[in-house]
């Protein structure tokens, strides 16, 4: 069942509903208090009680991850690199100053989340969107200073379609020369960094027509708000090397491996800005952006210095819908599973 008025039609949801506003109706949650985890339980999806002092609601505690489980060509319900999003989120809380939690005890909160959504789990190119989520909930205000003593840890699931439902779009993406985020978050999923980008990225979009900000802090392209960036062409995937000021995408690192394995040269390296321009000038360059909830999204133009440079054509190359594809074969098993990559959720 999926808490919308749509959701006593029998099958899996539409591919239309938009991104994250629909939720399975129940989620995993577990506390953390008196220095331990209490034991997980499956409660129905409903507004939290928190005490208006929380940690979190002050002092920013709180971190999520975001992964997806997907429906196999054979109908097995497999969840995607559940390891490394479990390892991302235990260094986001550490980062924090929250509560670690265990590797079994995430990992059994997410499969029980999946368990319990695994008729709503949409048939490719929907997914199972999934959000764990850790947030600080001591009630004391006088806690600037002090990490919170007690947390609360839940797995969201949310039925998603397919990112772009209306057919595959070209991108523009605007360059910044300003850091998204500090270094010392940058390898964090914290709501801080988002809210640190809405801004410039609002002002992107309002005065540019930019869909995107793509960060490159002294002229170093990092990544943008919510993605990894990617250059490709008929040969080659190029992609930032991985510093401690962005985040460590799971989709980048997944596609440097199905590049590979599809022939492609990939390289890890600094790219430029100047690289950049001087990339995007050549008639069959691609560029693209990779993360969890859109896959990869082709970049058809950007926006530096007031300037409108198209990437190669300017449309969508033929090498991001591959390698797209590709992955979306991976993680629907219609393409064998690399290294261990799936995990499968039985009823
Ligand atoms: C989540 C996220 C990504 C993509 O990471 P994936 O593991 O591929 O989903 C990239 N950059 C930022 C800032 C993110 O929040």
């Amino acid at each position: 069942m999926v808490t919308t008025p749509s959701s006593t039609d029998a099958g899996p949801p539409a591919t239309t509903t938009a991104f994250g506003a629909t939720f399975v109706d129940h989620m995993a949650v577990a506390e953390f208090s008196g220095g331990a985890w209490g034991t997980p339980r499956l409660d129905p999806v409903a507004p939290l009680a928190l005490h208006p002092a929380a940690h979190v609601l002050h002092y920013g505690s709180a971190c999520f991850e975001g992964l997806k489980a997907h429906r196999g060509v054979d109908g097995i319900v497999r969840v995607f690199r559940l390891d490394r999003h479990v390892a991302r989120m235990q260094r986001s809380a550490e980062v924090l100053v929250l509560p670690v939690p265990p590797t079994e005890l995430l990992t059994q909160m997410v499969t029980d989340t999946v368990r319990a959504g695994l008729d709503q789990v949409p048939e490719p190119p929907g997914s199972l969107y999934l959000r764990p989520t850790l947030i600080g909930v001591d009630p004391n205000i006088g806690s600037a200073a002090r990490p919170s003593d007690d947390a609360l840890l839940y797995v969201l699931a949310s039925p998603v379609g397919d990112y772009f439902a209306g057919g595959l779009r070209a991108l523009v993406v605007a360059v910044s020369r300003q850091p998204r985020t500090t270094p010392q978050f940058g390898v964090v999923k914290t709501g801080a960094n988002y809210a640190m980008a809405l801004g410039v990225t609002r002002r992107a979009n309002e005065e540019l027509g930019a869909d995107q900000v793509l960060f490159a802090p002294d002229g170093r392209v990092e990544e943008t708000g919510a993605s990894n960036f990617v250059l490709l062409d008929g040969e080659r995937l190029v992609t930032p090397a991985l510093t401690d000021a962005f985040l460590h995408g799971v989709t980048r690192d997944s596609l440097l491996r199905v590049a590979a394995d599809l022939g492609y040269e990939v390289e890890e390296r600094t790219v430029t800005l100047d690289d950049l321009v001087a990339w995007a000038a050549r008639p069959d360059a691609e560029a693209a952006l990779s993360g969890t909830a859109a896959a990869l999204s082709p970049v058809g133009q950007l926006v530096l210095d007031g300037e409108r440079i198209d990437v190669g054509t300017g449309q969508v190359g033929p090498h991001a819908v591959r390698l797209r594809d590709a992955l979306r074969e991976v993680q629907t098993a219609a393409r064998p599973d690399p290294a261990g990559w799936l995990t499968d959720v039985r009823p």
